[in-house]
């Protein structure tokens, strides 16, 4: 990964890369911003800059043997940490290291819901274990392989279990020459104070609308620039959220949700069994993804409701959508439509049956739905 494959943070990385050349690299560094702001690929251009054998002042060389080897996210000298599903067998990341490598290829702005779901395990927790900080102290002790730096790149340093945070903080209290440290993460505060006393924070912000709209562009030339800019004001920076809008898959909820609504509204009970067994065949994360765009759509119709159309981030279809559905809100129902797909988010979170959940919140929002103002 390069410096400039990744969008936006100018200053940031000029900062990065003079730090580098003027010899002052901090023992261990936390790349800390929110999801999609690009903390890791940023983590790894710094650690790809570190080993290039000819870096230039604005990047890494891309050519050298070690930037060839940090392309493929295979550097010797790279030490990969990440959570992963702990089990009797597996302890340590080295069994994920090759699925790890080939989805960071391809979508470096990764998050953790991602890393699970590619994984296929929807329903499993994801957790990094004292184990994998006794592998950390293991490599510690070896050679550096190209005679250069040694990187211990650890991915979401938050979801560390506390054995383990406390473990790594011996090793920060004592670092050892030529290795760096450098933790990617979005939660500080989850984060051990004394590991955190001993890091270099490093922040970075979400990228700016024009830097995402023209991400966006530049993926998807086919796309106009209103509806690139209405993507970008709408992932608030989130670059992950940002191109899997710009790819489609929010249209594949988005019909889910509208051509549920119709059939709830028109009271249709085996259409919504249809609908229900659909949603209980998705996994957890998916389900509950649904409930956060149901809830945003029905925030777009309520600002729609209210008149106040300028605050509106829908655009397209959903827009279509937004206008003729806040037709059915009025002051009756639009609260109980708001809180019933609330309540149903937080009984998934609770691990409620999916299909007996949304049968029953079919029937709740057709209730709700249909329900007519009251004339005074
Ligand atoms: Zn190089």
């Amino acid at each position: 990964m390069q410096f400039n494959k990744i969008i936006g943070h100018a200053e940031l990385k000029a900062r990065l890369i003079g730090n580098i050349r003027e010899g002052r690299v901090a023992h261990a560094q936390f790349f800390l911003g929110p999801r999609g702001s690009g903390v890791l690929p940023l983590a790894l251009a710094y650690a790809t800059y570190l080993f290039c054998e000819n870096p230039g002042e604005g990047d890494s060389c891309d050519v050298c043997p070690s930037c060839v080897m940090m392309a493929k996210l295979a550097h010797p000298d790279l030490n990969l940490v990440f959570p992963i599903f702990l089990s009797e067998k597996v302890k340590t990341c080295e069994a994920f290291v090759a699925d790890w490598r080939a989805i960071v290829s391809s979508v470096p702005y990764l998050d953790a819901e991602m890393w699970r779901g590619s994984l296929n395990g929807e329903n499993k927790q994801l957790r990094m274990g004292v184990d994998i900080a006794a592998e950390v102290v293991r490599k510690l002790s070896l050679k550096s392989y190209s005679g250069g730096w040694k990187v211990m790149l650890i991915w979401l340093p938050e979801m560390m279990d506390a054995a383990m945070a406390n473990k790594i903080l011996k090793v920060l209290e004592e670092p050892e020459p030529k290795t760096a440290f450098l933790l990617a993460g979005h939660a500080n505060d989850r984060i051990l104070p004394t590991i955190l006393s001993r890091t270099q924070l490093v922040k970075v912000a979400a990228p700016g609308p024009s830097e995402v709209a023209a991400a966006i562009q530049e993926r998807h030339p086919d796309m106009s620039p209103a509806d690139a800019r209405g993507i970008a004001a709408r992932s608030e920076g989130d670059l992950l959220e940002a191109f899997s809008m710009a790819n489609g898959e929010e249209e594949e909820m988005f019909i889910f949700f509208r051509d549920w609504l119709r059939a709830c509204y028109a009271n249709k009970v085996a259409d919504n069994v249809g609908f229900a067994d659909y949603f209980a065949k998705m996994g957890r994360e998916e389900q509950k993804g649904l409930m956060t765009y149901a809830l945003y759509l029905i925030r777009q119709c309520m600002l729609q409701w209210q008149d106040v159309p300028q605050l509106i981030a829908a655009f397209g279809e959903e827009m279509e959508f937004v206008k003729k559905f806040s037709a059915l809100l009025n002051v009756q129902n639009a609260d109980g439509i708001r809180r019933e797909l609330e309540t149903a988010h937080m009984h998934l979170e609770r691990n409620a049956n999916p299909k007996v959940l949304f049968m029953d919140l079919s029937y709740r929002l057709g209730t709700l739905l249909r329900m007519k103002e009251a004339v005074a």
